[in-house]
């Protein structure tokens, strides 16, 4: 059973309850993680509230010294790093790898704090009166993640939380944990003071003890949309800061001017990269007009059948596992349903998968997609093409923004008119024009709109400081007593 990390130690959770940390190309079980509980989320705060005083009084060009030190323990263990997340999640090495990059981006982005928590100053606001404002750390932070990605997500939390001068307390998802317990044991290696960083391994009750635990000052979530609202309502109404990221609908629209061939291979990389699993995933593809339409069904058709799946350790694999039968399952239950509504099935992914080793599903493609099915409406989360069609490019906006979901949204196009229009009315939030992955990096922020993000605040880059950080504002007036000057 995996340990939780509390106070510079790795030790027991006092729960009983377990689940199974599963390899999915394969079905091995490699560890199993600890349901904790109130009493190990208490242990873990007071080892960060008791950490916070010193730590904040560090000056912040010496908090971030563990930070480059941490770039670089990372850079040299990267393989490592993304063989364990290939491990327990299943995606492809060169994905794991691009998301470790990712993960490292964060800790160099955040080693940029002396700059980036600076305060303002303004002299003379009224006669012989000065006023500064300072950015000052609040306390105690916790970042609860998805499976998704085991590296980096919540890396894009607790770097920028404790070089802002806060202590932080970090969930993983029960089914991934042990990526980034292998960057804890990196980030200790680099000298970072014990209790500064925590770490509890749990599922809802654990989450729920962090939202309401009366010494965390802020919660930073990562997941579906049905517990992104959860975690946002729970964790204001006890009064704290939140920023919630939740689920998504990534609609790509293609104009018939697009340089087909490029969009087809991005939009599908898009689609099915990482086997679908990402928040950033397209998933149905607007073509407006007949003819992009067809083009764009006869490219993505022929790359979908010519998709090789396996284990994402081995060098010819394209795409990787789902992440349990109970999401192969669903993604499944999903494409009959289209088809029960009408969707015509252009290559059917269900197909010789269920002889495999692991929670495989190929690359399926459905054509005749309509707005009103559910699979146009809800996130699969799997490797499912959707084709669809409108007659213009104002249709296929009134399209995306029916969504309830905000967080990307891509145009394939040669015309920089049509891209102004497509960007300045659709709501998302991350927009994308001839790019499959919109993904803000580190020093951007993240975050989507509508049911993808609930909060003000977004993640990573700038945001970051104004998140993890309470401005003050101080008023000087000093008056001559003295006849020294
Ligand atoms: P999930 O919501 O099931 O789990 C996320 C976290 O919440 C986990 O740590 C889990 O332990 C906890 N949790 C699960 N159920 C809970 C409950 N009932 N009460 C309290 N806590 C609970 O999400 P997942 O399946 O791990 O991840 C996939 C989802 O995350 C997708 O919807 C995806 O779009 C979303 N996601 C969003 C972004 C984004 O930036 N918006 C990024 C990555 C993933």
């Amino acid at each position: 059973m995996i340990k939780n990390f509390i106070n510079g130690q790795w030790v027991a959770s006092t729960a009983t309850d377990k689940v199974d940390i599963v390899n999915p190309a394969n079905r091995e079980i490699l560890d199993h993680t600890p349901l904790g509980n109130s009493a190990d989320v208490d242990a873990a705060v007071q080892s960060a509230q008791a950490a916070y005083p010193a730590w904040r009084q560090t000056p912040v060009i010496d908090r971030v010294q563990p930070l480059f030190r941490l770039k670089t323990l990372m850079e040299a263990a990267a393989d490592d790093l993304a063989r364990q997340i290939t491990l327990e999640h299943g995606k492809t090495l060169a994905e794991a790898m691009g998301s470790v990059r990712r993960g490292i981006q964060m800790v160099e982005t955040a080693c940029g704090m002396p700059t980036m928590m600076m305060g303002d100053i303004l002299e003379d606001i009224a006669p012989g009166i000065d006023s500064q404002s300072v950015r000052r750390p609040m306390g105690v932070f916790a970042a609860i993640a998805p499976f998704n990605f085991p590296a980096m997500v919540p890396m894009w939390f607790w770097p920028f939380g404790i070089a802002a001068g806060n202590t932080f307390v970090v969930k993983p998802s029960e089914r991934v944990p042990l990526t980034q317990m292998r960057i804890f044991e990196l980030m200790q290696q680099a000298g970072l003071p014990d209790g500064v960083l925590n770490m509890v391994h749990g599922g809802k009750e654990t989450v729920d003890s962090l939202c309401t635990h009366p010494d965390i000052k802020g919660i930073s979530f990562v997941g579906s949309t049905p517990v992104a609202k959860h975690v946002y309502v729970t964790s204001a109404t006890a009064g704290k800061r939140v920023q919630s990221l939740g689920g998504a609908k990534n609609y790509m629209v293609v104009m018939p001017d697009a340089v087909m061939d490029k969009a087809a291979d991005t939009a599908l990389e898009s689609i099915i990269g990482c086997a679908g699993e990402r928040c950033m995933a397209g998933s149905v593809i607007i073509s407006v007009g007949e003819d992009s339409k067809r083009e764009i069904a006869e490219r993505i058709t022929a790359r979908a059948r010519a998709i090789r799946i396996g284990d994402g350790q081995l060098p010819n694999t394209d795409m990787g596992p789902v992440i349990s039968q109970e999401s192969k399952d669903r993604i499944k239950g999903m494409i009959q349903r289209a088809l029960d509504e009408g969707a015509e099935l252009l290559v059917d992914g269900r197909d010789g998968v269920d002889e495999l080793p692991g929670y495989f599903l190929k690359p399926t493609v459905l054509g005749n997609i309509t707005p009103e099915m559910e699979i146009a409406r809800e996130e699969v989360f799997g490797p499912v093409v959707m084709l669809a069609e409108t007659p213009s490019l104002d249709a296929a906006i009134e399209w995306v923004n029916s969504s309830p979901y905000g967080n990307t949204t891509t145009l394939f196009t040669t015309s920089g008119a049509a891209a102004r229009h497509f960007c300045y009315e659709v709501e998302p939030a991350m927009l994308g024009v001839n790019i499959g992955v919109p993904a803000p990096m580190a020093f951007f922020s993240f975050g989507g709109s509508k049911q993808s993000f609930f909060g003000d605040i977004r993640a990573h880059g700038k945001a970051s400081v104004d998140f993890y950080t309470q401005s003050v504002v101080t008023i000087h007036r000093w008056i001559k007593d003295s006849s020294i000057w």
